[in-house]
């Protein structure tokens, strides 16, 4: 099992968007895929048409102590889509009542990877959706994935959302073996506006390698998909926002690919 995490501190970059596209792609290929949403604004289950309210069911649960989440709760907190192989668990704003307790709390930043050791051998790639504040949610996110995607808005002010996930990537890293994997996804690019392509301009030269070197377009279809309970890949290939997702993955899959070898040759070594 693979867990992706997509986060960045800063609402509205296309996090939700880009867990959802990623998540129905992989599913598309026959992947069996579960969505986490760990945002309290519970933004993900819109595209399912899913409202937590309806059932009650949600990732909160995932943080209960050990003894009152059994693994017949856990399944239940599952959610089953309209699209074969894609599973989500909802958020909801029971979350946020979490972010006031301590991560220090006895093993609550590792609650989430506690969970979905469980899982293992029940769904092949975890997508984590995670909200813009930096808190336990958040924390639970990054400590349990091997890849970190961070889509990043191609506008003006995107830099300094960026500057504060680098600091909490770098305090990350240092309770890590390894360094979290990550890659900067340039947003809701639109190369008709300066704002756009200055600011892809200044990402590549900042971060480098680290900026994913294609973007992915202001998509209007996109954008409806969410309101209308479309998933993305009933878009089909006319999408250009879902064309640029397609080959998001290709890169990311090949990232892991070369990362996954790297550490085999690592412990060989040793
Ligand atoms: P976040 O999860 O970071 O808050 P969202 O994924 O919810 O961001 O995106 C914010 C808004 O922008 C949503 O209304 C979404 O539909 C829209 N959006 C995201 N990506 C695109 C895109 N490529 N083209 C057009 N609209 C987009
Ligand atoms: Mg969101």
């Amino acid at each position: 099992m693979r867990v992706w995490t997509i986060a960045n501190q800063k609402g509205g970059v296309g996090k939700t968007t880009t867990t959802v596209a990623l998540g129905s792609l992989l599913a598309s290929q026959g992947k069996r895929v579960l969505m986490l949403d760990l945002d309290p604004q519970g933004s993900l289950g819109s595209y399912f048409s899913h409202r937590p309210e309806d059932t009650g069911q949600s990732s909160y649960d995932w943080f209960l102590p050990a003894d009152q989440l059994s693994d017949e709760r856990l399944m239940q907190t599952i959610v089953a889509t309209q699209d074969k192989n894609l599973s989500l668990v909802p958020g909801s704003t029971a979350l946020a009542t979490l972010e006031r307790s301590a991560v220090s709390q006895e093993g609550m930043g590792l609650a989430i990877s506690r969970a979905l050791s469980r899982l293992w051998d029940k769904f092949d790639y975890v997508l984590i959706d995670s909200p813009p504040t930096l808190g336990v949610l958040l924390v639970n996110a990054l400590a349990a994935c091997s890849q970190l995607i961070v889509p990043v808005q191609t506008e003006f002010l995107a830099i300094k959302g960026v500057e504060r996930m680098l600091n909490t990537l770098n305090m990350i890293n240092r309770s890590r073996r390894q360094p979290l994997s990550f890659l900067m996804v340039p947003t809701l690019f639109d190369r008709r506006t300066h704002a756009s392509v200055s600011s892809f301009r200044h990402m590549r030269k900042t971060w480098g390698d680290q900026v994913w070197p294609s973007a992915i377009p202001v998509d209007t279809r996109l954008r409806d998909a969410s309101a209308q309970g479309v998933t993305p890949t009933s878009l089909g290939k006319d999408s250009r926002g879902m064309q640029s997702y397609h080959f998001l993955l290709k890169t990311l899959l090949k990232r892991e690919k070369e990362q996954e070898q790297s550490v085999h040759l690592t412990e060989g070594d040793a």
